[in-house]
């Protein structure tokens, strides 16, 4: 039996795309080990969001630099590889296969040319309408399930390498989307979530051309489907009817997270964004005069190259009016072919250092703030798992708060019985910046 290993960095994208590259590996005859020593094929499944992000596996694969010739096959696939193509073979001559995600319908075959000793396959193409649809995915959680809709984007944001590694858009039909979504529900699974680099560009491209409102909803309307999520969002392309849907729809999370990026108007069209801080609060808007209480969060750069201090007031004001339930915030990092790599004023690394921790502890006190309200409220938690080290469950709400809490009587060590899967009524008694803490409500076991 062929053994292999992979290692995923990156994004939720990537780790479903692993998912899929699993089960197709598995498909092909191999079997999974836990570790790259007992492996024969070493897959890495790469991230190319920031410089930092780039370097992991080339430091993976340094060490392993010992092996080349001896049997052990390195596999790099996903935005490294898309962005450095054949260059890796130099860098890393100890590996033998370079494949971007606009690539892995083609896996099969790049296995077959690796097994018959081919030592330098590559799968680079981008010229692709293909998404990467297959049955054979190995999901790593049995309650909650990842449904790619739509890869690769159009956008052409300054400092993205997104459309660089992984393409153009490509939408999957309505029909294979609902078809997976029901077979997994079939399957016991009550939450899925949606993704793509922009999920809200998504135009089913079979006669039926749904909209990504129209998927969203009918997804929602499966039996059995209790929690509908998605990511990525664009201001660009987020429409009314998707809030719309949400509060029409109690299935669908009453959570989105809309990237703004930043609060200057200068700066968005430095960042190519396509939208303006009043187009953006626009949709704020919408979010805060439905009937469901929606959880907003975003993504926040800082220190992007021109950036002013006026700027950066701009965005802390923005963060402040918003006031998000939490946010990623990220140092602008330089990447290849994007368009800010030629961008003048690029700005000190301590600087950008300074306006993070503005953000971070201005978010923070926003967070204390929002999660405050929570106390002496009862949500429905979707569980997670339990931490031993807190005796507590960890629950996640449907605006995507994490709530940890006690449950009495807890099941029996060898009882086998879990909580995990199950959904919950849970008191909220405490609340901390990054999540909140209660005891479950004594037989408000909503499903099991
Ligand atoms: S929308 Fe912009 S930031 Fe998002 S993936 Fe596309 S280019 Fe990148």
């Amino acid at each position: 039996m062929k053994t292999f290993y992979i290692e995923t960095f990156g994004c939720q994208m990537n780790a479903h795309d692993s998912e899929k590259v699993v089960g197709t590996l598995v498909q092909q005859g191999y079997a999974q080990v836990e570790t790259p020593d007992q492996a024969e094929l070493v897959v890495y499944n790469t991230c190319s969001i920031r410089d930092k992000a780039e370097q992991k596996v080339f430091h993976r694969l340094q060490q392993f630099k010992k092996e080349a010739g001896k049997g052990k096959v390195f596999a790099v696939i996903g935005c490294v590889a898309q962005q450095e193509g054949e260059r890796i073979f130099e860098r890393a001559p100890h590996v033998s296969l370079v494949a971007g995600s606009a690539s892995y319908t083609k896996l099969p075959q790049m296995l077959v040319q690796l097994e018959a000793g081919n030592r330098r396959v590559t799968g680079l193409s981008l010229d692709t309408d293909e998404a990467f649809d297959t049955p054979f995915t190995r999901r790593d959680n049995p309650h909650r399930a990842y449904i790619t809709i739509i890869e690769g984007c159009d956008k052409s944001c300054a400092y993205c390498v997104v459309p660089f590694t992984r393409g153009p858009e490509r939408s999957r039909t309505s029909d294979s989307v609902m078809r997976e979504a029901k077979d997994l529900a079939a399957h016991g699974y009550t939450e899925v979530q949606l993704l793509g680099q922009n999920v809200n560009s998504y135009r089913d491209p079979s006669e039926t051309g749904w909209d990504f409102a129209r998927l969203l909803e009918n997804v929602g309307n499966i039996p059995g489907m209790r929690r509908v999520r998605f990511t990525t969002s664009h201001p660009r392309d987020f429409v009314k009817e998707i809030i719309d849907a949400i509060d029409r729809n109690q299935a669908l999370c009453n959570h989105v997270h809309l990237p703004v990026q930043s609060g200057s108007n200068r700066v968005l069209a430095a960042m190519q964004r396509q939208y303006t801080r009043d187009e953006y609060m626009r949709r704020i808007e919408w979010m805060k005069s439905v009937n469901r209480d929606i959880a907003i969060t975003t993504d926040i750069i800082v220190g992007f190259p021109g950036e002013t201090e006026r700027d950066f007031d701009e965005t802390l004001d923005l963060i402040g009016t918003v006031e998000y339930d939490s946010m990623f915030i990220f140092k602008y990092s330089k990447r290849p072919n994007t368009a800010a790599l030629q961008y003048e004023d690029q700005i000190p690394e301590d600087e950008k250092t300074r306006r993070l921790i503005v953000v971070q502890e201005k978010q923070r006190a926003i967070q204390i703030r929002r999660n405050a309200v929570y106390v002496g409220r009862t949500e429905e938690v979707h569980v997670e798992g339990y931490n031993k080290a807190t005796s507590q469950w960890i629950g996640r709400t449907s605006q995507n708060k994490t709530l940890n809490f006690v449950h009495a009587p807890l099941p029996a060590p060898d009882s086998g019985r879990t909580l995990v899967g199950d959904y919950l009524d849970v008191l909220v008694t405490r609340a901390g910046p990054n999540s909140l803490a209660g005891e479950s409500v004594a037989g408000h076991v909503v499903l099991q």
